[in-house]
């Protein structure tokens, strides 16, 4: 047995069979001796039919739980790729001719054929290169016999994923295959992973050093997500403990969440909006269920993931009512595309650039690609004739690009007007306050928009210069540091000034923890992951306004993050011992 500690990114606990998915074989120069040439082509050749055998097993099991046809589609391609003359003849002729050992041969051939991708413009195409990547990677892994690949479509239901890195993509197609839970040795807790191993209530640890050494596929591993733990092996007194812990916070989830129906105001009488943030449709009734008032945040981006090309206005359309209608009559605030970073769907060709968190994503991104962004705005117009809705655009640097924006909006409106297609002619539009230069000029931006919502997961990264995805920085990253306390306090005072109401979106809303911060603060809407709902509920009705606004004064008065967290997690443990006191992995319950 082995404990090792990263950092809990999405609470519970999983107990499972781990399942290591690969990162890239290191290959090195290998040559052979003219007489080896015809073994070593028969190696090739067994390598050859391994993969596909494997790859066929695959496509069995998919078609066994009667899983995704275009997974199974995609098994198919790759299948072929393993005939494809420009890899296949070209790695015979590299053995043939330049007596290059097999492993060699194809890391030559896979190189030759990503610089020709490299070169492609068309998107759809070049983004194969990443199918040809997957397939090669199977393929040397069968020649240097570390065995099968084990990608997240080959996940065993139940298993527990580990790997160096996860995208967001990776997670939930490992939730769909039924994964328990996943822990890597990168990423961070704000990551766009983690956002999703919480929308699909699955524990993640990221931060984990060396773990891919040190686990198997077949192992038993237990990972609790909110400490950040990770055992391997367990013997049965750990097993027993964990067990005992994962039964404690499943009752005290459900004492929680039979709160569902009473007001979420503060002792003295003042409502504190509890809302959703929602990624997949799928999350929509558990939000309903555990009484979020609105989708406070529909991260529209996550329709686009997963998918070889762009969603039609027509599928926008039918996925943004089908939101709005099974929300019930609730507000949902749908973001507008937050692509880019690591959120890069294969139908979308971004220049990566040096730093692609402060390259062209997000709304520089949609304002760039005019015919993306007008399709999804048409969709979200139309859409908006079923039921209440706003619009949000995120990374909003400056007011130029919120004018831009909103110009673009009412082209689309009357567009659809002249065209006699029913939709929403006036839908609230609202800025995400989550770069620096937007919090210092809220008020600016408030004075031409219809509400503020304050995305702390980004605010954080860009004004402390610390990545939200990289785990070596991970202890700069800091919601109470006083640099985002006084930069919060400026944008509910800006909110306050101009009558434009603001929302918290960003992690740090969902974070029991500081829910007295934020209260303190003068925040009166909070947007979170729904399992977060019913503990941050709690804390509320607990609340007088007057302790949490000394809280925060306090706070101010502080000079480092350390003593403010300290004074605040000292503070909120005492005074709320049964919820946070010995219950940390509700913490960040989501
Ligand atoms: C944020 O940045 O806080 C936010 C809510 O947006 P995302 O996490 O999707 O970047
Ligand atoms: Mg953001």
């Amino acid at each position: 047995m082995e404990k090792l500690v990263g950092v809990g990114a999405s609470p519970g606990i999983a107990i499972g069979v781990a399942h290591v998915l690969a990162s890239r074989v290191e290959i090195h120069e290998r040559r052979i001796a003219a007489d080896q040439v015809d073994a070593e082509l028969r190696r090739f050749e067994t390598g050859l039919m391994e993969s596909d055998a494997q790859l066929a097993r695959i496509q069995a099991q998919i078609a066994e739980r009667e899983g995704d046809e275009q997974q199974y589609q995609i098994l198919e391609a790759h299948r072929l790729m393993l005939s494809d003359v420009h890899l296949v003849e070209r790695a015979r002729r590299l053995i043939r001719d330049d007596h290059a050992a097999a492993e060699w041969a194809v890391r030559k051939a896979l190189d030759q054929i990503q610089a020709v991708f490299d070169r492609i413009e068309d998107p759809y195409f070049r983004d194969r290169k990443s199918d040809v990547a997957m397939v090669g990677e199977r393929l040397l892994r069968n020649l240097v016999g570390v065995g099968d690949s084990s990608s997240p479509e080959e996940a065993p239901k139940g298993c527990i994923a580990i790997a160096h890195e996860l995208s967001p993509a990776d997670a939930a197609q490992l939730g769909r295959a039924e994964a328990v839970g996943f822990c890597t040795e990168g990423g961070g807790r704000t990551s766009h992973t983690a956002i999703v191993a919480r929308a699909l209530g699955l524990p993640y640890v990221v931060g984990v050093e060396n773990i891919g050494r040190r686990v198997w596929s077949g192992m038993t591993v237990v990972i609790d997500g909110a400490r950040g733990e990770v055992i391997l092996d367990p013997d049965a007194a750990a097993l027993h403990v964990y067990e005992t812990r994962a039964e404690a916070a499943r009752s005290r989830q459900q004492r929680l969440a039979e709160m569902r129906d009473v007001a979420a105001q503060t002792v003295d009488g003042t409502p504190i909006h509890l809302q959703a943030n929602i990624e997949m449709l799928e999350e929509i009734p558990i939000a309903v269920e555990l009484g979020a008032e609105a989708v406070g945040l529909f991260r529209t981006e996550f329709l686009y993931l997963e998918r070889a090309d762009l969603p039609s206005e027509d599928e926008q359309y039918a996925h943004a009512v089908a939101a709005l209608k099974s929300v019930g009559g609730r507000t949902v605030t749908f973001r507008t595309l937050d692509l880019g970073g690591d959120k890069l769907p294969p139908s979308v060709r971004i220049p990566s650039g040096t730093n692609p968190a402060m390259g062209l994503r997000s709304i520089r991104y949609s304002l760039k690609r005019e015919d993306v962004f007008r399709t999804q705005l048409r969709a979200l117009y139309r859409a908006g004739a079923s039921g209440p809705m706003q619009i949000l655009f995120p990374l909003i640097s400056g007011v130029a690009e919120l004018r831009a924006a909103k110009r673009l909006c009412a082209q689309v409106s009357e567009e659809l007007e002249r065209e006699g297609v029913p939709h929403a002619r006036k839908i609230p539009i609202g800025v995400m306050i989550e770069t620096p230069s937007a919090a210092m000029i809220s008020d600016l931006l408030a004075a031409e928009c219809d509400f503020l919502s304050i995305g702390t997961n980004d605010l954080i990264q860009y004004s402390l210069a610390a990545d939200r995805e990289d785990e070596h920085v991970g202890y700069l990253y800091h919601p109470l540091h006083p640099a985002i306390l006084r930069s919060l306090r400026q944008i509910v005072v800006a909110s306050e000034k101009t009558g434009c109401p603001v929302a918290m979106c960003g992690d740090m809303a969902g974070d029991a923890m500081l829910t007295w911060v934020l209260v303190g603060l003068g925040l009166r809407q909070l947007s979170m992951a729904p399992r977060q709902i019913p503990m941050v509920k709690s804390i509320v009705r607990a609340t007088r306004l007057a302790d949490a606004e000394h809280l925060l004064a306090q706070a101010l008065s502080m000079s480092t993050e350390t003593e403010i967290e300290e004074l605040v997690y000292s503070g909120m443990r005492q005074r709320f011992p049964l919820e946070l006191g010995d219950a940390e992995e509700e913490r960040s319950a989501g």
